[in-house]
């Protein structure tokens, strides 16, 4: 039997994760954490019978507590935490959005859990301790990401020194082959439209912008150890072709498949196994026709040259690029600013730290970072309404 703990349970990898081991009779769930939507977690407890819970809002907890439900319910940080390293559980599913996934992450390393990763910020901003921490813990970090999954699955039983460079592919979002001047005006619903993939709000506008494809060259540049300059982002506006590696012969290996995220979440449960998904929905390359491919426009997509340059400069930046971003991602929401704003004040924030950088921040030294990051944002963006 694996017991397993999944943060973030309600969001869209956390609900896709429990519909993939719902099947699984050797998976038992353990413990079950959210942010503050309570109203599913209470279903969630009742179709899989967790022994904990965690709700990181304290209100939302005490909320819950009323239930009086049949498992223990935890709070706040130190109830994922808690969680993350409790000796019940072998392995942890990390699905929340934002940076307070670094901490429960550090501590199920520490644990000696198995750790499967779908949150950006981990990596993004505390790379140089997690990659570390897990090596010295003797444990491999499993990518839930469609892209990170596509160059695991391309990497498996090939040497890391034949590795020419990664070809991490990108949709383009719903604005591709737009330039900046098409792109002044545009609204969050307009936003909001992605292509192929159904996901979250903020990971779709930072798909939009493509600060999303510039996380993921950072997050792939830690997983997979290879420089930034060593990852080349190809647009594929299909979303079929996941990413890619190619060797020094020139060889190149890819994963594909339908843009459907329970394949990485199952691939990371389960490699280097695989387990049957559904059949009601293959690809099929006939009926398919033809995959294009194109160079990523980064005058537009400003959002993802300063992933790159954020990956260049390392120590405390990425931090920057991304709580700038997130703060600049709940302003456009909320209508405070334009589109083309969010990849302005992440430029902003990045050039007013470029002379504060920390090579190897602390935990405290990236939150700091960040705090300092999200209110440069707020007071340097020209609030429009
Ligand atoms: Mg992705």
């Amino acid at each position: 039997m694996r017991n397993l703990v999944i943060l973030g349970s309600t969001g869209s990898i956390g609900t896709q994760t429990l519909d993939v081991v719902r099947q699984d009779p050797n998976i038992h769930i353990t413990g079950l954490a959210v942010y503050r939507s309570i109203d599913l977690l209470r279903e969630q407890v009742s179709l899989y019978h967790p022994e904990y819970v965690c709700i990181y809002d304290e209100k939302k907890a005490e909320e819950f507590r009323h239930y009086q439900l049949p498992v223990k319910v935890l709070s706040g940080m130190d109830g994922l935490i808690e969680l993350a390293s409790m000796e019940q559980c072998d392995e942890v599913v990390v699905a929340v959005v934002g940076m307070i996934g670094i901490r429960p992450t550090i501590a199920a390393l520490k644990a000696h859990k198995k750790v499967a990763l779908a949150n950006k910020e981990t990596l993004v901003c505390a790379g140089h301790i997690i990659m570390p921490l897990a090596k010295e813990c003797g444990i491999e970090i499993k990518p839930i990401d469609s892209e990170h999954s596509a160059i695991w699955q391309s990497l498996q039983g090939e040497p890391h020194a034949r590795i020419e460079k990664i070809l991490l592919t990108a949709s383009g979002g719903p604005f591709r082959g737009k330039k900046r001047a098409d792109l002044t005006g545009k609204t969050k619903e307009d936003a909001l439209k992605h292509p192929n993939w159904s996901m979250g709000r903020k990971i779709t506008i930072d798909s939009a912008t493509m600060v999303n494809k510039g996380l993921e060259v950072l997050e792939a540049a830690w997983l997979f150890h290879v420089p930034v300059d060593q990852i080349q982002v190809v647009v594929q506006p299909q979303s079929i072709v996941h990413s890619a590696v190619q060797y020094v012969d020139g060889s190149v290996k890819a994963q594909l498949g339908l843009p459907d995220m329970r394949i990485p979440i199952e691939y990371a449960l389960y490699a280097p196994d695989r387990r049957a998904l559904p059949d009601d929905e293959r690809l099929d390359l006939a009926k398919l026709g033809s995959l294009t491919f194109e160079n990523p426009d980064l005058e537009t997509f400003k959002g993802l040259a300063l992933g790159y340059r954020a990956g260049r400069t390392g120590g405390s930046m990425p931090t920057v690029f991304n709580a700038a971003n997130e703060e600049a991602v709940a302003l456009f929401l909320d209508d405070r600013i334009d589109f083309l704003e969010i990849a302005d004040v992440i430029e902003e924030a990045m050039n007013a730290h470029e002379n504060h950088v920390i090579s190897m921040p602390t935990l405290q030294e990236i939150l700091d970072t960040e705090a300092w990051a999200r209110s440069f944002v707020r007071e340097h963006s020209t609030i429009v309404h």
